[in-house]
């Protein structure tokens, strides 16, 4: 299991990464909302331990950001502050779990275990980008209302795009996680694909949502 910290003060960050290490989790560190949001967004963890007050982008903000861009990883607030109205915020925005500073390992390793054993129960979202609506659950999709007739591999893929909307995602990563394999330059799988996506998504409306960046990768943007 992994476990992703964004904590800014460095003693109890390595305070609970040595705690959650000596029982069976890997634990990576995030010393700000910036860098936990990259971190969560580079690789997976079954779980953010989210301190609210953060330097820069705060916890609120790391939270609902992935949210809107689809990511369910679940979510412990920890907060030193136990105003109801921050509760109901953290729950609202999406939180799994909230836990007020301070309070003892054991607590914070059972309300983990909790969240773990629940798995991810919630509904996947429906990703939005301009007109265009991804339906996770329903392996739908649809611009201006109107149904795209998609293959599987192309709604997987027009799904990793809208996750990730706004992103540049070099082909490489494209391969990885739509075909599971890895890349090889011999194969051009992913440009054809990314084509056929086009003439669905984009050739149809005038405005246009995906976009090339040579030599880099492909990105789905409401530009
Ligand atoms: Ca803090």
């Amino acid at each position: 299991m992994r476990v992703l910290i964004v904590e800014d003060e460095p003693k109890a960050a390595a305070y609970l990464r040595r705690g959650l290490s000596e029982h069976g989790f890997v634990a990576d560190v995030a010393a700000g909302g910036e860098e936990g949001l990259y971190l969560a967004r580079q690789s997976r963890y079954d779980l953010l331990v989210l301190d609210v007050m953060l330097p820069g982008r705060d916890g609120w903000s790391v939270l609902s950001e992935l949210r809107r861009t689809g990511d369910q990883t679940p979510v412990l607030f920890l907060t030193a502050r136990d105003a109801v109205p921050d509760r109901v915020k953290g729950l609202e925005l999406g939180a799994d779990d909230y836990l007020v500073k301070p309070f003892a390992f054991s607590e914070l390793l059972a309300r983990i275990r909790t969240i773990l054993r629940r798995g991810p129960a919630r509904r996947p979202e429906t990703l939005r980008v301009a007109d265009l609506e991804v339906d996770l659950a329903a392996h739908r999709a649809s611009r201006a209302g109107r149904r795209l007739d998609l293959t599987p591999k192309e709604f997987l893929l027009l799904s990793l795009l809208a996750r990730r909307a706004g992103e540049v995602l070099s082909r490489t990563l494209i391969a990885e996680q739509v075909w599971d394999m890895n890349f090889d330059s011999g194969t051009n799988v992913v440009e054809v694909h990314v084509r056929r996506l086009r003439s669905k998504v984009d050739d149809p409306f005038a405005r246009k949502l995906i976009r090339t960046v040579r030599g880099v990768g492909y990105v789905l943007e409401a530009e």
